[in-house]
């Protein structure tokens, strides 16, 4: 009774290229020789049911199980809202873990260590990525008492979970990601820093260097600062800050590894500190969690919200976007995701005990560069940055409130009582946290839109996805544009397909070449500002990368990563174009 049959007069979908070919290899389900069972709209109306039904259970909810799946399926496919891939796929089936999001400990023992991996390879098993802190496990060389032996230290385990990954498969179709994550006192820092010198080492990890607060202090002061061994508390040397920075700083340069993150920032914000330490993020970073949590994310995309015919106000946006629409997709997602904790079976009692507790979920935004280009507005500008904090702001306090809304429904999370909100009065809240911005790798595809508040890539680009299939696709808000401005010709797209941008074009009007700016002309420091301007207002963290050109400096990755501390950013990572990594992409290649 959980699936209701699908209404004769349900809407058909439409699909576009890219997501046709998306859908079909990965997420409709199969029978036990490969056969497809479904299409999209079978598909998103089995989401829609499944996750409308937890509805039925609450006596104070007004929905109607059949009208609020009516409103899940009109908002999944009408583009404007998504929930994280596993919802899409194992929602309503046996599976039924619906989670993108987990981080599990490693303690500083054989056993411990080797749960993990299990763990690991069950999550990824069912479609979640996993991140996990290595900075509990002893140094190596340090003394094992059992066996009078020596450890291996962190570096080495992490191999063994990078090779359990290799070898399991999702779903038969993509490897697992995941997040390693190790502090800067730890003994074995500078072998960590490095571990990605040997291109394809580690290749299903992100890794990333928790910074402390003192660190970036004796960063600040030119000091040294001490590193202790986790499992006995002693001092086992100290190096110089600058130094351990600057070598930060150029591994970054050589190749985007591993990047960063501020870890007593992100504690700073942990809303259940009772519980614990936040000691990880899963894979892509956005998304802090405890020891045993998970949490399931969604994306509102905000290019659907665009009305056109206010480009050339003053300030398009007050007319130009639909507010009231979005404050009630933001409500009706809010209410989706909080209904998916229930729906969703963890592969461990003890990640099902803390989520619900926790009750976590992260609402976060795509389209972003979409809705600019739509509204005519430069990514890289002051007007840009205010729009963003204004249309994040707007999603966080609707967030909440739709959050809130949920507690006098359904009770607060149970954690609440210990939790920051109560000692600060504000709440209750149905989630200890409402909004994350996810990198939405496969999800933008399916919305055809632009991925998570990153500018576009490319204004035109052939796409591989899996099995070498190549699609070619014009960024359709460009491509009108052209149309309106009277310079659209086969060959303008043709050299626009091959050079990505049209910067440096001086044939094309001055303020098409202004606005249809991609990730490689906008300067840097861009990136990193409007990663700001949106982490300002969102709980969890921010999924962004600050693509630098070719030619970038070790001194403009420091000024980056300097930049990002004092912004309030809770991490950074940085990716300098052609360099020789291939970073571990949550995108809709999967492999
Ligand atoms: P999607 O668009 O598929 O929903 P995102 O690109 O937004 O996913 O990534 C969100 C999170 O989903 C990631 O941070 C990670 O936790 C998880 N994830 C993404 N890709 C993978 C993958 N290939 N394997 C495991 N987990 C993944």
């Amino acid at each position: 009774e959980r699936l209701l049959p699908a209404p004769a007069d349900l809407p058909d979908v439409a699909l576009n290229p890219n997501a046709a070919v998306v859908l079909a290899k990965r997420y409709y389900r199969k029978g036990a020789s490969g056969e497809q069972l479904e299409d999209a709209r079978d598909m998103f109306w089995r989401v829609a049911s499944a996750i409308a039904a937890e509805e039925t259970k609450y006596e104070a909810s007004t929905w109607k199980h059949e009208d609020l799946a009516r409103e899940f399926y009109d908002l999944m496919t009408g583009w404007r809202f998504l929930p994280n891939s596993p919802t899409l796929m194992n929602a309503g089936t046996d599976l039924g873990q619906l989670s993108a999001c987990f981080v599990l400990p490693v303690g500083d023992s054989i056993e411990e260590i080797f749960d993990a991996v299990k763990h690991a390879a069950m999550i990824h098993k069912s479609g979640g990525g996993t991140g996990f802190s290595f900075s509990r496990l002893r140094p190596k060389e340090s003394r094992v008492g059992s066996t009078g032996g020596v450890a291996s230290g962190p570096i080495s385990f992490l191999r063994i979970f990078n090779t359990a990954t290799e070898q399991i498969k999702q779903g038969g179709t993509r490897r697992g990601a995941n997040m390693g994550i190790l502090r800067i006192d730890h003994p074995d820092i500078m072998d960590f820093i490095r571990a990605k010198e040997r291109d394809g080492e580690f290749n299903n990890f992100n890794l990333s260097v928790a910074l402390t607060e003192a660190f970036m202090q004796a960063v600040e002061n030119d000091e040294d600062y001490p590193l202790i061994a986790p499992h006995s508390g002693l001092e086992k040397g100290r190096l110089k800050a600058r130094e351990v920075f600057e070598l930060l700083v150029r591994k970054a340069w050589e190749s985007g590894d591993p990047g960063i993150v501020f870890i007593d920032r992100i504690n700073r914000d942990n809303p259940t500190p009772d519980q614990g330490e936040i000691e990880s993020t899963n894979p892509c970073g956005e998304q802090p969690l405890l020891p045993y949590e998970a949490c399931n994310l969604g994306s509102v995309n905000l290019s659907a919200f665009f009305i056109p015919g206010h480009e050339n106000d003053p300030n398009p946006a007050d007319k130009g976007v639909d507010w009231k629409a979005l404050k009630r997709v933001i409500h009706l997602g809010v209410r989706f995701l909080d209904n998916v904790i229930d729906a969703s079976r963890f592969p461990l009692e003890r990640i099902t005990e803390r989520v619900h507790q926790n009750r976590k979920i992260g609402l976060g935004v795509m389209g972003w560069a979409d809705l600019l280009f739509q509204l005519r507005i430069a990514y890289d500008s002051p007007e840009a940055l205010h729009l963003g904090e204004r249309m994040m702001a707007f999603v966080r306090d609707e967030g909440r409130a739709a959050s809130k809304q949920l507690a006098k429904e359904r009770g607060p999370f149970p954690a609440y009582p210990a939790s920051t909100f109560a000692e600060r009065d504000l709440g209750p809240y149905r989630n200890a946290t409402v909004t994350t911005i996810a990198p939405t790798g496969t999800l933008s595809i399916l919305a055809g839109c632009s991925s998570g508040i990153e500018p576009l890539f490319a204004l035109s680009f052939a796409r591989h996805v899996m099995d070498g299939e190549r699609l070619v696709e014009v960024n359709p808000h460009f491509e009108a544009a052209a149309r309106a401005e009277g310079c659209h010709s086969p060959r303008l797209m043709e050299t626009v397909a091959s050079k990505g941008s049209i910067h440096g074009m001086d044939h094309l009007p001055e303020a098409m070449r202004r606005v249809f700016v991609t990730a490689m002309d906008i300067e840097p420091v861009w990136h990193l500002k409007m990663q700001a301007a949106f982490q300002q207002y969102t709980d969890n963290a921010v999924s962004k990368t600050v693509n630098l050109p070719n030619n970038a400096t070790i001194e403009d990755i420091r000024n980056i990563y300097w930049m990002a501390y004092e912004e309030g950013c809770k991490g950074v990572t940085v990716y300098r174009d052609g360099c020789k990594s291939v970073q571990v992409l949550c995108t809709g290649d999967g492999e």
